[in-house]
């Protein structure tokens, strides 16, 4: 899964396509509209596809008990930077799980739920595919993920 440039929307319904059983079977909406134009990004496709799936499951989980089943799916492009957001409409972050929630085997759910391992693989494979990634509180409710990636240079 060589780093190159990635097409952002297929992966975004890649990745959708891959967890609809899942989105599915738990009622969870998505509302997705991308960008009229494929948008390429730096990185490697297999690796971005598991970001994107590992933040849905934690989305879908999030909503388990939740009343709105929804997870809006934002890209914007800035110059040469793209911004990838995934909102849920979960509780949001747990204050207490701030500082930790890219840590390693940090994890909220029961035993034989969660490993704590999603979190802390994607925030290092997009450090690896030269972006960032965050998490915050929307302040309608819900929680945000952020990930920021590089726009592919224009092949000649
Ligand atoms: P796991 O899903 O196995 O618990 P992750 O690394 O994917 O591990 O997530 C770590 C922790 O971050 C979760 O246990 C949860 O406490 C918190 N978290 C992740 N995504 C969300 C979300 N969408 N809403 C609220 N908390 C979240
Ligand atoms: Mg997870």
């Amino acid at each position: 899964d060589k780093i190159g440039p990635v097409p952002v929307r297929a992966a975004l319904q890649d990745a959708l396509d891959l967890l609809a059983p899942q989105l599915n079977a738990s009622g969870v909406k998505v509302v997705f509209s991308p960008p009229e134009a494929e948008i390429e990004v730096m990185g490697g496709r297999v690796r971005l596809q598991q970001v994107i799936v590992n933040l849905l499951t934690n989305a879908i989980d999030a909503m388990e008990a939740a009343p709105v089943r929804r997870i809006d799916i934002g890209i914007e492009r800035r110059e040469d930077r793209l911004t990838l957001r995934l909102r849920d409409h979960g509780p949001g972050i747990d204050e207490a799980a701030r500082d930790q929630l890219f840590d390693p085997f940090f994890t909220t759910k029961e035993t034989g739920k969660g490993l704590g391992l999603g979190l802390s693989i994607s925030y290092n494979i997009i450090r690896d595919f030269g972006g960032r990634m965050s998490a915050e509180n929307h302040p309608g409710g819900g929680a945000v993920f952020t990930v920021d990636l590089a726009v592919a240079p224009r092949s000649a």
